[in-house]
């Protein structure tokens, strides 16, 4: 059984030498968990604007 390696590029532009899921990229470069990743982001971002508002009664 051979490893598949991540297509992905670190930040550096190097080549990710991670072993690779389903989606061909390791878990730090899958779309799905990058994107699962930005959501979670925006929503912390959201709570802590919306505590600056002092929106939460
Ligand atoms: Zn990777």
């Amino acid at each position: 059984m051979s490893s598949v390696k991540c297509k992905g590029t670190t930040k550096s532009g190097a080549k990710c030498n991670r072993e690779a899921g389903y989606s061909g990229y390791c878990h730090t470069h899958d779309p799905k968990a990058i994107a699962e990743r930005e959501t979670q982001n925006q929503a912390l971002k959201l709570k802590s604007k919306l505590a600056l508002l002092g929106s939460w009664g």
